[in-house]
């Protein structure tokens, strides 16, 4: 790892580049924890554009811990995704599952989503640093921060230079009240450790709305480059994620309070 000098990560979008980095404005990242239908992405993601997020997320295919769960409407919401895209000149953050869709899910991301039980897979990760797209690699819910640095590494290591690392809560003894524990300690510690662009998503971080807005004041006033905030038009009704979903009407008041606090867009 180089020390001492960080390094940026440029995201070409249809509203034109965007800069991941400690010297550059906070980029938000804002969507659905899933896309559902074209009404619902691209009102989401005019919400999110006119509150100020860059970037649009949206699951195509899900992760879920019960195979019996909602997975994804796959490659129809990455039809959806590119709607929304083409509606707003937002860019795309979509998460890859499986190699086998990485060219479907690369015609639509400007930014390629590793999730967090995927950062272990070393193969995908040579897979997606062997393309061109930047790479979002969330951290395991259970890896240290060499680890982490380390599945980094191995896409770093097949050619892709464009790594955000994105902390996302990571699994303690106490999951009662909150999903997991967003660990903002990392944004001091990696400074120290890497030169990567950092990201937070108090959202996967705490798993309820009502502690996103704190959090995400936490991880600025302690320097993150970048925040990942789900937001749900209606998150009683989301198909994956409602409880830790913000409302776009809160969401446009949370990016006013962060603004406050540090330059955001
Ligand atoms: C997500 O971003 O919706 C997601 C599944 O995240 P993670 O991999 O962090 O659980
Ligand atoms: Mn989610």
């Amino acid at each position: 790892f180089r020390h001492g000098e960080a390094s940026e990560v440029v995201v070409p979008t249809p509203n034109g580049d965007v800069y991941f980095g400690e010297l550059h404005p906070i980029v938000v990242v804002a969507g659905p924890c899933s896309v559902e239908n074209e009404a619902m992405i691209v009102e989401t993601a005019k919400r999110v554009k006119a509150a100020g997020a860059q970037f649009l997320r949206g699951g195509a295919y899900k992760p879920r811990t019960s195979p019996y769960a909602f997975q994804g409407y796959g490659e129809s919401a990455l039809d959806l995704l590119a709607a929304a895209r083409e509606a707003t000149g937002l860019g795309i953050v979509t998460e890859l599952m499986d190699a086998a869709d990485l060219s479907a899910v690369a015609r639509v991301a400007d930014i390629i989503q590793i999730g967090a039980r995927n950062m272990h897979n070393f193969s995908l990760l040579k897979k997606v640093g062997a393309q061109d797209k930047p790479v979002l690699l969330k951290r395991g819910m259970s890896a240290t921060i060499d680890e982490w640095l380390m599945a980094a590494e191995y896409i770093l290591a097949s050619g892709n230079p464009n790594v955000i690392l994105c902390e996302r809560g990571i699994r303690t003894f106490d999951g009662k009240y909150a999903r997991n524990t967003l660990d903002l300690s990392v944004l001091p510690v990696l400074r120290s450790l890497t030169h990567l662009p950092i990201m937070i998503d108090p959202s996967h971080g705490t798993g309820r709305s009502e502690y996103v807005p704190s959090m995400a004041m936490a991880a600025i006033a302690a320097g993150t480059d970048a925040l990942m905030i789900e937001v749900h038009p209606n998150p009683a009704k989301a198909l994956s994620d409602g409880p830790q979903s913000l409302t776009p009407d809160k969401f446009d008041r949370l990016v006013q309070d962060m603004s406050v606090l540090g330059k955001v867009v």
